[in-house]
This record gives structure tokens, C-alpha cells and sequence, in this order.
């Protein structure tokens, strides 16, 4: 667990997500999950590279524009970075699924150029999603992945049933057990917080 890039889900891993259906379309309408941004800053203190990894097809339905996307964007990486958690890059596709285009998650194009761009080995970087799409993303791309029980976590998890991935209850959960792993000398896993981690 020893992880110097993190590359994140935005919407259920960062923020509320917008009822199904609808998309975040305004700084106003950007919600933070509770403890995400002290994730962020823990992650940040440790000196992990955060990234942001997001499918947002409501620009290609033509529901919100870019200008719109570019401006809630703006709000998050200015909160982040006022609570000492700034965040290295944002990735987003703007495209719906019948564009069929090779940047929407599950496939792993947004996962491959965040890492491209950190400079970090994928072996060295962890994907962190609440969607079925996050995990294959980065299987696609060749990188390890976990869970959050946050937005559609907690469905996930059910539905992958014995295949799942390691979960924890939410990002400053996960970021703690990164944390803790990076301060323990050994370097091995290190999941004995047992409401935080049941991938046994
Ligand atoms: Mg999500
Ligand atoms: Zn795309």
C-alpha cells in the first residue's frame, strides 16, 4: 500500500454525486463527500501526486458546456488546494457512450495519460473508484485499484460479489491506510483496521 500517486474518481469518491441521470453542471451544484478534502490533504502531506480521473458525458449531451465543466473544475481544485490537498491534474472525458471514443472509462486511456503525465510509475500509483468502470479502467491500464464505499461503492462491492477489490469506507480511510503503510518500516500491507479493509 505503499503508493506514491494516487489517481481518483471525481463524482461518488470526491463529491455527492448528481441524482442518476443528471450531471454536476455548476461550482454551486459541487458537494464534497464528508472527510474528502482532509483525504486529499493527508495524501498530500505524505508527498503523494493526486490526479483526477472523471467520465462527464453531460458536456457531450449537450447539458452542461465545457465552460460550465472547466468552472466546477476551477471550484474544486481552488478548495482542494486551500485545504492543503491540491490536486496535480484533472482528466475528463466529455464524451456520451455512443460516441464510443477511447478516453471514457472502462477504458483505461484517461488512467494511462494521468500517469504518463505524473512521471510516476504505474506500479507505484493506485486507482481509487466507487464504479465497476474505475476498476476495469485501471485494469486496462495496468494499475492496482480500489474501492470507496462511497457513491456507488457500496453497490459495487456487492455486485463483484468474491471478485472484489480491496474497500474501504471512504477516501480518508483509504488515505490512512496508505498513510500508515508509508510509515511502517516493513513496507507490507498493513490492514488490521478491520472496518476499513475486508478483502480477505
Ligand atoms: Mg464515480
Ligand atoms: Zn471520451
Amino acid at each position: 500500500m505503499s503508493f506514491r500517486h494516487v489517481i481518483l474518481d471525481r463524482d461518488g469518491v470526491l463529491n455527492h454525486e448528481a441524482p442518476d441521470g443528471s450531471y454536476v453542471r455548476e461550482p454551486a451544484e459541487f458537494r464534497w463527500l464528508p472527510g474528502a478534502l482532509e483525504g486529499l490533504a493527508l495524501l498530500r502531506s505524505a508527498g503523494v501526486r493526486l490526479s483526477v480521473t472523471t467520465n462527464q458525458a453531460g458536456v457531450g449531451r449537450g447539458l452542461m458546456s465545457l465552460q460550465q465543466l472547466a468552472a466546477v473544475h476551477e471550484r474544486m481544485q481552488t478548495e482542494a488546494a486551500a485545504h492543503g490537498g491540491a490536486l496535480d491534474a484533472v482528466l475528463y472525458c466529455p464524451h456520451t457512450p455512443e460516441e464510443q471514443c477511447s478516453c471514457r472509462k472502462p477504458a483505461p486511456e484517461l488512467i494511462q495519460a494521468a500517469v504518463a503525465r505524473s512521471g510516476i510509475a504505474a506500479s507505484d500509483s493506485i486507482v481509487v473508484g466507487d464504479d465497476r468502470r474505475d476498476l476495469e479502467a485501471a485494469e486496462r491500464a495496468g494499475v492496482k485499484a480500489v474501492l470507496v464505499r462511497t457513491g456507488k461503492g457500496r453497490r459495487t462491492e456487492a455486485l463483484l460479489g468474491n471478485a472484489a477489490v480491496p474497500a474501504y469506507d471512504d477516501l480518508p480511510a483509504l488515505a490512512r491506510a496508505i498513510l500508515s503503510a508509508r510509515l511502517d518500516t516493513d513496507g507490507g500491507p498493513k490492514v488490521n483496521e478491520s472496518q476499513e479493509q475486508d478483502a480477505s
